[in-house]
């Protein structure tokens, strides 16, 4: 399983799913892809392979901001609406999740008992949170910060809002997730090998901190919302 981002100047769909091409070596048994532009945000996903994805992807949608997923499924059986990536209510948040939350059920009765679900995952908790959360007047960033600090378990986590297309938000915990910096571009990804296609300069992340990646900033935060400087490294492996 694995997530890619990518935020920059050009479409952002071919990136992605090269993206994804190159984790199917983890395993997965799902995978999907949210893009962002004017139209807002627009949700591919199927069971099955990135092939299969690739053809459902609908070539016409050009956006240059977006987020990818292979799902291993562990709460919700492998189908296309258990697929990542998932989306709030309201349709306002997307998110593509990699790990388990364990205590999701206990979440979800203390703060989602008005929400219907549309999956039997344990990520859709998360989205919903957030999107509660930004309800009660959290910005979104904050809405992110809280529900991280409600969450147990293991997550590398990618996010967008409809309601600003310029940032992918991201954070990982007890799972691996990299940030990768460009010209006019950054992105994010589980694995190097995911984004060398585009960048050899990345940056590691530590557990629970809370990324706003922009097409030319990435800013790296702690849970309690201070900035935190850290140099890119070069990975040296082959594409
Ligand atoms: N626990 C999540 C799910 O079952 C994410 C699985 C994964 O890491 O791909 O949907």
């Amino acid at each position: 399983c694995g997530i890619v981002g990518y935020n920059g100047t050009v479409d952002a769909k071919e990136i992605l799913l090269k993206g994804l091409e190159k984790l199917e070596y983890r395993g997965y048994d799902s995978a999907g892809i949210a893009v962002h532009n004017e139209e807002g945000v627009t949700v591919f996903k199927e069971k099955g392979r990135i092939a299969d994805l690739r053809d459902a992807v609908d070539s016409e949608v050009e956006a240059h901001i977006g987020i990818g997923h292979t799902r291993w499924a562990t709460h919700g059986v492998p189908n296309k609406s258990n697929a990542h990536p998932h989306q709030s209510a309201t349709g306002r948040f997307t998110l593509v999740h990699n790990g388990v939350i364990e205590n999701y059920h206990l979440l979800q009765k203390a703060y989602l008992k008005n929400v219907t679900m549309q999956s039997d995952t344990d990520t859709e908790v998360i989205v919903q949170l957030i999107e509660a959360f930004s309800k009660e007047g959290l910005s979104t960033v904050d809405a992110f910060r809280k529900t991280l600090g409600l969450v147990h378990g293991s997550y590398a986590l990618a996010l967008l809002d409809n309601e600003d297309p310029e940032t992918i938000y991201v954070a990982k915990n007890k799972s691996p997730l990299l940030v990768g910096v460009g010209s006019e571009f950054n992105v994010v990804a589980s694995d190097a090998m995911a984004m060398l296609q585009v960048t050899d300069q990345f940056i590691e992340l530590h557990d629970k901190e809370v990324v706003i990646v922009k097409k030319d900033s990435v800013v790296i935060t702690t849970l309690e919302g201070q900035t935190v400087e850290r140099a890119p490294f070069t990975a040296e492996l082959d594409a």
